[in-house]
């Protein structure tokens, strides 16, 4: 029989363990050296994890004063470090420099080594590190490396967005568990953005992969999931998600209850967010804002300010965010009395210093309710230096109440503060157009030009059958393209029946945020829209379309019409709001 080395279990180590303070750690300590456990690497090792978490100073005075430190040694001190004293990186890199420098003779790093200096380099700042020492992998480690440094690899590209790194070294690990997979879908969440869906995608498609290989998922994979769900508009495939979670008893948390409500009001259905909402067992601020934020997109501006009203009594403090979303409600419905005043609650109650997103909420509530004397002024005179969000607040209102100076004023900051955004230049230019100054709407076509601005491509998704169709404007890339071009031409003819012009100054001159050189019936939520008339016989299911861009005038006014021609709800999220369109009318009342 095996028998243990006494030193590893000596009851020393034990009362080292239970050092909650670093006087009676030093005795601990000292009695360690006078019975000579101090010449030992085991005993040493738990010695420095233990001083390290209370003292780093005290932790590096031991290091020093052993006379050769072995590997073992070396890498317990780099992995405290990292684990307790994030903040100190570079004193991991300078011991990982000792070992380098002693190499020749006694040292070499190993595969215990590198993972925790990965995770150093994850930290800020220490990020360009992570690469040389990627290499140094190869050099001390036989291939091929362990499970360990693998995924520490994998945390490390992830953290730093390169994705295609990432996801090489993933497929190189024989069988990823459970926290590879979250690393990996959390990266695509993190890298995923409203402009670009395709990451969103890869974390539908990692799932699948996920569920294959029979890992089974947590709730840090449900989060990532519905989140991809919600940001796609992937109702069916959300709805599934949320199915999941109730079959294996996953927890609905207070992360997975959020993400629900996220999904369901950003799939168009607020009241089944509340219904989750309303039933979470326990609910924090990042709940609250979720589910004001979706009322606020759903334009039910008095729903949100109740809720608002409600976090106090619940024991909850509303942060930056939620007056964020709050504010936003208040401006989409016009309750301007009330956001003045939640403003300025802010600071007083709340003791939260307004930051430039609050003036830009604020600006826009006072510009969209025609107030714009006064939400110039604001700009003018806020504390902070106004960026662009605020100035194109104020010119997409003086272009609401069709105030002319005021909109060139905005405009002339915001060309220098972001040159190359073609939604700027179109707003003014739709502007000039509503007044038919039409040599006005040429020089700034013309400036646009010179300037080189670049639009950014308009898409819409919608989901048919539990796939995700994707279209960009003019697109001629769908399988069923040609069938979609003719249901195009019909919907065309019967708008015409119905009395729907083009607005022909828009298609000449309207820009908006798409070229209309490409004419208006071809924008990707039409094309989008004609596919799910084609693909869909059952009219009582909505018809849902995501889009990156705001909606144009004119595929607003032809949206509202086809709901009643084709007797269908179609649900529209654009880049910052919902439309619902539904017997020809929308509940944004023309006003977005
Ligand atoms: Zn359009
Ligand atoms: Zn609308």
């Amino acid at each position: 029989m095996k028998t243990q080395n006494p030193i590893f279990s000596h009851p020393t180590l034990q009362i080292l363990e239970r050092c909650h303070t670093l006087a009676t750690l030093k005795q601990v300590h000292a009695h360690m050296h006078t019975i000579g456990l101090a010449l030992h690497t085991y005993p040493l090792s738990r010695l420095l994890i233990q001083s390290s978490k209370l003292s780093l100073t005290y932790a590096l005075h031991i290091f020093r004063n052993i006379p050769n430190p072995t590997i073992f040694l070396f890498n317990t001190l780099i992995s405290s470090l990292t684990n307790y004293h994030s903040e100190h990186a570079h004193i991991a890199f300078s011991l990982y420099n000792q070992i380098l420098l002693r190499n020749k003779t006694t040292l070499r790093p190993n595969s215990f080594t590198f993972p925790s200096l990965f995770k150093a380099c994850a930290s800020d700042g220490w990020l360009h590190c992570g690469h040389p020492l990627h290499t140094h992998v190869f050099k001390f480690l036989e291939p091929p490396s362990d499970h360990f440094v693998q995924a520490s690899l994998v945390n490390f590209y992830a953290k730093c967005g390169k994705l295609s790194q990432c996801r090489y070294l993933f497929n190189q690990i024989s069988e990823p568990d459970l926290a590879m997979w979250n690393t990996l879908l959390a990266a695509y969440t993190r890298s995923a953005s409203f402009e670009d869906a395709d990451m969103y995608l890869e974390v539908l498609h990692g799932f699948s992969e996920m569920q294959e290989s029979q890992i089974r998922p947590n709730e840090v994979t449900l989060v990532a999931l519905i989140g991809a769900c919600s940001n796609l508009g992937a109702l069916s495939q959300g709805v599934w998600a949320h199915a999941y979670v109730l079959r294996n008893n996953i927890v609905v948390n207070r992360f997975v209850g959020t993400a629900l409500v996220d999904l369901y009001s950003k799939c168009g259905f607020v009241n089944l967010a509340y219904q989750v909402f309303d039933k979470l067992p326990e609910r924090d601020t990042f709940c609250y804002n979720a589910m004001i934020g979706g009322f606020a997109a759903h334009g039910q501006g008095h729903q949100a300010l109740e809720l608002y009203e409600k976090m106090k009594p619940e024991g909850l403090v509303p942060d930056s965010a939620t007056i964020v979303v709050t504010l936003f409600a208040c401006s989409h419905v016009g309750l301007v009395e009330e956001g003045c005043k939640i403003f300025e609650s802010m600071k007083k109650a709340h003791g939260i210093e307004p930051k430039l997103e609050h003036y830009g909420c604020l600006v826009d509530l006072l510009g969209r309710a025609g107030r714009l004397k006064e939400a110039e002024n604001m700009v003018r005179k806020m504390p902070v230096k106004p960026n662009a969000i605020m100035w194109r607040a104020l010119l997409g209102a003086a272009r609401l109440h069709g105030n002319i100076e005021i909109g060139e004023v905005a405009l002339k900051h915001l060309m220098q503060l972001e040159p190359e955004t073609s939604g700027n230049y179109v707003l003014l230019s739709n502007m000039y157009a509503n007044f038919n100054r039409w040599d006005d709407v040429k020089r700034v076509r013309t400036l646009m030009k010179h300037q080189g601005v670049n639009k950014i491509p308009g898409f819409s998704l919608v989901e048919i059958g539990g796939a995700m169709h994707k279209f960009l404007t003019c697109d001629k890339t769908h399988p069923f393209s040609k069938e979609i071009y003719l249901k195009i031409e019909e919907i065309n003819r019967r708008l015409q029946e119905y009395g729907h012009k083009p607005r022909t100054s828009q298609v000449l001159f309207d820009m908006e945020e798409e070229d209309k050189e490409d004419a208006l019936s071809y924008h990707s939520e039409r094309l989008a829209i004609a596919f799910a008339l084609l693909a869909t016989s059952d009219s009582s299911s909505p018809i849902r379309i995501l889009k990156n861009l705001r909606v144009c005038e004119d595929c607003h006014a032809s949206t509202k019409l086809i709901s009643t021609i084709y007797q269908t709800t179609i649900i529209v999220r654009d880049r910052t709001r919902f439309h619902h369109f539904q017997d020809g009318t929308c509940s944004c009342k023309d006003y977005w």
